[in-house]
């Protein structure tokens, strides 16, 4: 049995504490909020649910976390099924369900015709990409591209989409083939046939609850900021309490400081990312789960209707959502931009949150990779999605605490 200090209980440091405790070892967990949860975190405003971040829904391609994760709730009695309804809006006139690319039928003439000739030059040219925006045209054609992804992206992006690279897509967008395609299209395929068209989702409290569940039994040092790693002979301290091992899930700009280190600084300062702010609404009653919003009118990329995932996000009556903008945005500004979105969204409350999307370039995994194989000789670990720098969602942050884990102990 060893003595673990967890840093950070979010996600990936929920994970990997409990798969560390599992393995019957001592684990203590350091966060430096009032609660657990990290960016899933949600909060309770005039009775609904607001989630200050995103609208976390879990999901997994990979059996192992799945399972791993139904292990700490019992889906029938605690969750409820959703289904996914999603849409992108194209002003007052054009609604298109999602993806776009499966419903290119509801646009007008000449869009249709545009978009069958990009696909026969698609097969024709069959281009390698090399960037963002290169695998956006090659994949979607040039008309979806100058309509919808090229905006929508760079609302979220807020760079040049060449500046880009691939490595952070694996797996991360749908990859339809020109064939799904046109088949998608002339029949008319929906997003609910297809396998993750639904999802489940707590009864109460949305990933607040996931958050609870998997701190309940745990040590966790609440409102405990980490403030200083240091090695004391062949053992290490965490604020000066000792320990064997430290996981770190916090964001690796903290980690020069933490343990007075004077290599790799200069490339951790350079990394790059994203905010973002979460505009909670009470909003006109409506079917969908995510709005889409590439139109240049709107700040804002998307509507997430969080009212609709489950009946008590709502108090009886009322519809809720969540209006997300890419960095930072005053009050005022949020103000005139809710008055031109779609069902009438009247503020209730807002959250800042300075680290969202992680931004990658070229170097940044391997970046990550030589940093992870310097401090593991020291018995210190990296999980999660600033701590890895990577564009994960929940799943991968479980599966990356699950890969760590099944490597050393
Ligand atoms: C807009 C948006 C929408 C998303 N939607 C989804 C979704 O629908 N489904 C999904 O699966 N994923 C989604 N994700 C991804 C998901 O939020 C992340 O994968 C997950 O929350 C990452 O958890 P984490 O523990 O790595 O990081 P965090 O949640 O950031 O947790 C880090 C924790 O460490 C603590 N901490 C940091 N430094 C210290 C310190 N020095 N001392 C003590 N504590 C410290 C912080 O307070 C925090 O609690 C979304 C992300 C965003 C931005």
């Amino acid at each position: 049995m060893k003595k673990y200090i967890v840093i950070g209980a979010g996600m990936s440091g929920l994970a990997t504490a409990n798969l560390l405790q599992e393995r019957g070892n001592e684990v203590v967990v350091y966060e430096r909020e009032d609660r657990p949860g990290g960016m899933i975190k949600c909060d309770i405003v005039e009775g609904s649910l607001f989630h200050r971040t995103g609208g976390h829904i879990f999901n997994t391609k990979r059996q192992d976390v799945m399972d791993w994760f139904w292990k700490h709730f019992d889906r029938e009695k605690e969750f409820t099924k959703a289904l996914r309804n999603s849409a992108v809006f194209f002003g007052e006139n054009l609604t298109v369900p999602y993806p776009v690319e499966n419903h290119v039928y509801c646009f007008d003439d000449e869009t249709q015709r545009s978009f069958v000739r990009d696909l026969l030059q698609i097969v024709a040219e069959k281009k390698e990409p090399r960037n963002f925006e290169e695998f956006l045209k090659s994949r979607f054609g040039e008309t979806l591209y100058r309509l919808y992804f090229q905006p929508y992206n760079y609302k979220v992006w807020r760079r040049d989409l060449t500046k880009i690279p691939l490595s952070w897509l694996e797996g991360k967008l749908p990859m339809p083939t020109v064939e799904e395609m046109i088949y998608n299209n002339m029949n008319r395929v929906e997003e609910r046939q297809f396998v993750h068209a639904s999802f489940y989702y707590p009864k109460k409290g949305g990933s607040q609850f996931l958050a609870d569940r998997l701190a309940k039994h745990l040590t966790v040092k609440y409102d405990t900021a980490v403030h200083r790693i240091e090695r004391s002979g062949d053992r290490l301290s965490v604020n000066g309490e000792a320990c064997d091992r430290v996981v770190f899930c916090g964001n690796v700009k903290m980690l020069p400081g933490l343990l007075r280190m004077d290599s790799f600084v200069k490339d951790i300062e350079a990394l790059e990312a994203h905010g973002t702010t979460s505009v909670f609404c009470e909003i006109g009653k409506n079917p969908f789960s995510w709005v889409y919003l590439p139109e240049r009118v709107h700040d804002a990329h998307r509507i997430i209707c969080t009212g609709n995932f489950a009946e008590s996000n709502n108090v009886p009556g009322k519809m809720t959502a969540t209006v997300e903008f890419t960095d930072y945005i005053s009050r005022e500004d949020i103000g005139a931009q809710l008055g031109r979105i779609a069902f009438h969204p009247e503020y209730l409350a807002h959250h800042y949150e300075e680290y969202t999307y992680p931004i990658q370039d070229k170097d940044t995994r391997s970046l990550i990779a030589a940093l992870k194989s310097r401090l593991a000789e020291g018995g210190i670990y990296l999980v999660g999605r600033f701590a890895e720098w990577e564009y994960c969602n929940m799943d991968i942050a479980i599966g990356s605490a699950m890969d760590l884990v099944n490597e050393i102990e």
